[in-house]
């Protein structure tokens, strides 16, 4: 028997009989019956019910599974046997790791680490992973035997906007190195047990789930998904134990390659396990081996610039300047104007600098761009990106758009000799590197002197937004005469497409109708195609054979009909991705919606995560349905349905983040006047009887509607 496998074996045998002991110890100690769950999913047990189809419920369930475990470790001298013993070791860490979580409560409130990733974390990652912002997965796991080592390596990811889970130790050794943690900046520390390696690999397993529509019980068609579609890796420091090499064979298993700092000889297998004993070359390395390639922005700045940074928060204390709205005028404003009128490149501070000792400032971003392919429209497409720009900027934190905005520079930022004309350098470059194929020139002025900055508010900047908001609200599915495919997604969602309208935005809430039309004017061949809205067969219900026609070709074959404003025939598919779900309510016979980041429980039964199971993967189910916050004011919201008039419950966030619009909608085609108090919310009900009752009481207009089914 090879040494290899030989270690994994030994591995997996230590985890079985662990396992084994700890799952008879959990029922000796509180009964067969008893329930047990990870919080916040709809997977059960993940690794088990995506690869076998078993949901966990109750501690009894657990033998059977031990059952499956052991007979995955065979003993056999052959590298694929092995590496199912790698899986047998995963199961077996996603069962000790469960018993944590037996009788409620947090097992990990006391740890630096964060246990189990719920699914509303995994779905909001859809989109920065499918447009590269997020350029793959690491798995740091272990203790260095230098701490610097790790926390070089780990800042080089967060600089490259690689999403790193880290295991054991490395989470301390990084700490105190000055590495920065939290999902918002792309450090995520787990645990410390080498079993909370688990809660990566049910996230590359609940991807495949959520996203792939892998079906449980298909474990090769879900080690065919984390394979091709999920780009991480593992990297380890310090010795090697026998579990952490047979949860590094559960890892290659799963297509992950797995980079060690330790001598290991001949055990080495190339591109699934390789040793590099520079930590200078293990991210480089590591990137090469899952052939993940990082676009560097080599910008004229003296602070990093990286999407990590984007949540990164500025607290008084740390603060050197800020430009705030309730203190000083601000703007920001993207204006196209005529090829002469714009010196390219040409960057203005006008006013006083961030070092001239004051520590708030007004500031009016005034952008001018030329092009010969650019339009009005695209004016806003490029002045929502200012934000994430800004935020890019190690030191720099924004927050808001338009005439209200708040930024912040920290000490640190500034002692590194951030200033104006660098904010400058950051958008001409990002608008040349991004908006290429529209903007041939573009000059920025950052204007500081607070009564120009005024001056450009009201003169400029106030009418440039009037006017788009007018454009905006004038911009129906009627008055356009094309719509638009988007199909980002498909890198993990194959047979989804959106289809994209002025009144219904992408379900990821990223994508509207005007940023789809200029994502076809930069990539011609890109995710969005437009759609002849020709030869409507139902208005009602939105029946466009083009649409048909693109949906089909862009799924290859997986969708044969789309309605677009009906959700209980031919909904539009769903990636998983999306901001809200909506769900069919039958005691009401209305519709319930839920944004992900209510973590409660809805009058369906159901929580985000049970309704959100319900679709996805580019499937279409009847009566749910996933979109974007924006939609729920819609005019198109379920038209076909009743419209709004069927939207019974929202969480209280979302509904009042959504009222002044739904309001406006409500008033507008039922007549009703304060139409969000109609719709109840968790503080009122989550009790189909008592929300009926509501209703009732409130004179809802759904009770006057047709039965749904
Ligand atoms: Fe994905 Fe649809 Fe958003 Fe495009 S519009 S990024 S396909 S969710
Ligand atoms: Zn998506």
């Amino acid at each position: 028997m090879s040494a290899l496998t030989d270690l994994i074996y030994a591995g997996s045998n230590a985890v079985a009989g662990l396992t084994e002991g700890a799952v008879n110890d959990a029922i000796a100690k509180h009964g067969a019956e008893t329930p047990v769950a990870f919080p916040d999913t709809a997977y059960f047990f993940p690794t088990i019910y995506a690869a076998t189809g078993v949901k966990v419920k109750t501690l009894g369930d657990l033998p059977a599974c031990v059952g499956v475990l052991k007979s995955l470790i065979t003993g056999q001298d052959d590298i694929g046997q092995a590496l199912n013993a790698g899986l047998a070791t995963a199961v077996g860490a996603e069962i000790i790791e469960g018993l944590k979580y037996v009788g409620g409560g947090d097992p990990y409130a006391d740890d630096s680490g964060i246990g189990f990733v719920p699914d509303p974390i995994i779905r909001s990652l859809g989109v920065p992973l499918v447009t590269g912002d997020i350029p793959g997965v690491a798995v740091v796991i272990g203790k260095a035997a230098e701490a610097g080592d790790v926390a070089k390596v780990v800042k080089d990811y967060q600089s490259k906007g690689i999403l790193t889970f880290m295991i054991g130790e490395c989470i301390e050794q990084a700490l105190e190195a000055g590495v920065k943690m939290g999902l918002e900046l792309r450090v995520v520390p787990l645990g410390h047990d080498v079993t909370s390696v688990i809660h990566v690999v049910t996230v590359a397993i609940r991807a495949a789930l959520i996203f792939g529509n892998v079906q449980p019980g298909d474990l090769a068609g879900l080690l065919q998904y984390t394979k091709d579609r999920v780009p991480a890796f593992v990297n380890t420091f310090g010795p090697l134990s026998e579990v952490v090499v047979s949860a590094g064979a559960g890892a290659i298993a799963l297509g992950f390659p797995v980079v060690v700092d330790q001598d290991i000889g001949d055990l080495q297998v190339p591109g699934a396990l390789e040793a590099v004993l520079n930590h200078d070359e293990t991210a480089k390395h590591s990137l090469a081996l899952r052939n993940i390639k990082i676009k560097v922005k080599e910008l004229p700045i003296p602070v990093a610039f990286a999407a990590a940074f984007e949540g990164e928060i500025i607290r008084k204390a740390d603060m050197k300047v800020e430009f705030w709205s309730s203190k000083n005028t601000t703007c920001e404003l993207v204006t196209m104007r005529d090829m002469d009128a714009v010196e390219d490149h040409k960057i203005v501070v006008d006013g006083p600098d961030i070092d001239s000792g004051e520590t708030e400032y007004a500031l009016a971003t005034y952008i001018e761009v030329a092009g010969a392919k650019m339009q009005k429209d695209f004016e806003s497409v490029i002045e929502r990106k200012i934000h994430a720009w800004f935020n890019y900027m190690e030191g720099v934190m924004h927050t808001g758009q338009r005439n209200q905005f708040r930024i912040r520079v920290s000490n640190d930022a500034y002692d590194k000799g951030l200033r104006m004309r660098h904010f400058g350098e950051v958008l001409y470059n990002m608008i040349m590197d991004e908006f290429d194929a529209v903007v041939d020139k573009c000059q920025v002025t950052l204007v500081t002197d607070p009564e120009k900055a005024t001056k450009i508010l009201n003169e400029e900047a106030m009418p440039a937004y009037n006017a788009r908001d007018d454009r905006l609200g004038s911009l129906t599915d009627e008055s356009v005469d094309k719509f638009y495919t988007c199909i980002l997604c498909q890198s993990f969602a194959p047979s989804h497409c959106c289809v994209v309208t002025p009144e219904r935005l992408g379900l990821c809430g990223a994508v509207s109708w005007l940023d789809a039309k200029a994502t076809k004017e930069l990539n011609d061949a890109g995710p969005c195609q437009p759609i002849s809205k020709e030869g409507c067969t139902d208005e009602k219900k939105g029946y466009y054979p083009d649409v048909d026609r693109m949906v089909h070709s862009a799924t290859q074959g997986a969708v044969e009909h789309v309605s677009l404003y009906s959700i209980m025939e031919d909904p539009m598919t769903s990636c998983g991705c999306f901001e809200c779900i909506c769900g069919i309510e039958p005691v009401s016979n209305g519709l319930v919606i839920c944004n992900r980041e209510f973590k409660g429980m809805t009058p369906t039964g159901m929580t985000f995560g049970e309704l959100a199971s319900m679709t996805g993967g580019g499937v279409q189910t009847p009566g749910f349905m996933g979109h974007g916050r924006h939609f729920i004011s819609s005019k198109k919201f379920a038209a076909a349905e009743g419209g709004i008039a069927r939207i019974v419950w929202m969480p209280k966030e979302l509904k009042d983040d959504v009222s002044h619009r739904l309001n406006a909608t409500a008033k507008e085609l039922l007549g009703i006047d304060n139409f969000s108090d109609m719709i109840a919310d968790e503080t009122v009900t989550t009790d189909a009887e008592e929300l009926l009752n509501f209703l009732t009481e409130k004179g809802h207009p759904v009770l006057q509607l047709e039965p749904l089914m």
